[in-house]
């Protein structure tokens, strides 16, 4: 029996590991859940999983859920708040914690499930993006193990099984390329928020939809590839890929790439995450090569799409550079989202950000928790919304 945690448990990757559970009831286990919102899904968690634990960070929602549940008897104990859901991630019965919240707000409840000496299925790539180092000193220091849910890091993590790092000469990180793939600057100009949630192959949580189509959400995974593989940024290389059925690749000294290939479902890399290193039965549909019309592959074009150019040197920057990066590109999101900018304007916000702090070294998370902070504040001020 797994016993799994769920930090996120009502979004896109939670709801997908909530089916891979339920594809084999006997092997998994629910232990914790926590959402923001959403108690209505909220209460299904409940009454099919029986967790011991239950976190909404809402307080109206946290209300509405007590309510529901008032006169029934349930062994979940339902709790609210940010502590809460620190508890929920360090819950002692879990074996393995999906990290599956959007933003940097992930990075505590990781460090506490480290801590708590559970292994990670992480998801959340802002967490790695700003807190690299200290989330990889942390697991080496309680001895956990971080695997990858991402299915670019997914797919390469499984490329390097049995080989040699030392031999790895590149990794080969492909991208759909988003809705917006081909377009010019000029032609982003008046886009619409249901035209940048619309992606040609994943159905995802609105943020890293809109990540996607900036290729935002490429440059985070640089970020992330430089610390869950130890690569330096110059080797780690973003190819579009249209059809995503490649889901990355690791190029060795010796001339050979090795892929990764499945139709693209979010349930194979979460059910590898839980599992690694046994392999289980198939929970997605098996590829049809000959339903395949062709597999493409093109440069990404950094002249449009800057966001990715900037995480390459944030990333290389390193030091606060990825938090102000992270930071800038949650709060453009979200003004984007709620049709207060143009989608140009993130890439503008996110320059703006990048050249208005100075860089400096992280000490500790206090570090990164600040910054985020100033960054936001900067921000809110001058952009005023
Ligand atoms: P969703 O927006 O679908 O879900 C986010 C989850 O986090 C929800 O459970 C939500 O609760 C919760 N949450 C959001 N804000 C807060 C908050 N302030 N406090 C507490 N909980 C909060 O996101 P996704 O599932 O799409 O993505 C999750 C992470 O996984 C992201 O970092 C993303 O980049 C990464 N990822 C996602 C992939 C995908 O296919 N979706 C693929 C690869 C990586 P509520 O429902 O109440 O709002
Ligand atoms: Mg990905």
């Amino acid at each position: 029996m797994k016993n799994i945690s769920i930090i996120g448990a009502t979004g896109s990757i939670g709801t997908q590991t909530l089916e891979v559970i339920r594809s084999d009831i006997h092997k998994y286990k629910l232990i914790a859940v926590t959402a923001n919102k959403s108690y209505e899904k909220m209460i299904h968690i409940i009454d099919e999983f029986n967790p011991e634990i239950a976190v909404l960070t809402d307080e109206m929602a946290y209300k509405n859920l007590c309510s529901y549940f008032k006169d029934k008897s349930i062994k979940t104990e339902i709790k609210f708040g940010m502590e809460a859901l620190n508890e929920a991630a360090s819950n002692k019965d879990a074996d393995i914690v999906v990290t599956s919240i959007v933003g940097m707000i992930g990075l505590m409840p990781t460090i506490s499930a480290i801590r708590a000496g559970k292994d990670i299925a992480l998801a959340n790539k802002e967490t790695l993006v700003v807190g690299g180092e200290i989330v990889k000193e942390e697991a080496k220091k309680y001895g956990v193990k971080i695997l990858p849910v991402d299915s670019e890091h997914g797919a390469i993590f499984q490329c390097l099984q049995g080989n040699d790092h030392k031999a790895v000469k590149n990794i080969l990180l492909t991208a759909s390329g988003g809705p917006f793939r081909g377009k010019t600057e000029e032609e982003l100009k008046n886009v619409t928020v249901k035209e940048a949630l619309n992606h040609p192959n994943w159905s995802m949580g609105s943020k890293i939809t809109i990540d996607s189509a900036t290729l935002m959400n490429k440059g985070l995974e640089v970020i992330e590839a430089h610390w869950l593989f130890d690569m330096p940024f110059k080797n780690i290389k973003a190819i579009v890929h249209p059809q995503s059925i490649i889901h990355s690749m690791v190029e060795y000294k010796d001339g050979s790439i090795i892929s990764q290939m499945a139709v693209p479902d979010m349930k194979l890399p979460i059910q590898y995450a839980l599992n690694y290193p046994e392999r289980c039965e198939a929970v997605i549909e098996p590829l049809d090569f000959f339903s395949i019309p062709s597999l493409q592959f093109e440069k990404p074009d950094l002249d449009t799409f800057k966001c990715l150019k900037f995480a390459y040197e944030a990333g290389e920057a390193g030091g606060i550079m990825p938090t102000v990066l992270n930071a800038a590109n949650e709060y453009a999101v979200d003004l984007f989202l709620k049709e207060k900018i143009s989608f140009n304007k993130i890439h503008e916000i996110i320059y703006d950000a990048l050249n208005s702090f100075e860089n400096k070294c992280i000490k500790d998370v206090n570090t990164i928790i600040e910054e985020n902070k100033k960054v936001i504040n900067y921000l809110k001020n001058k952009y005023n919304k």
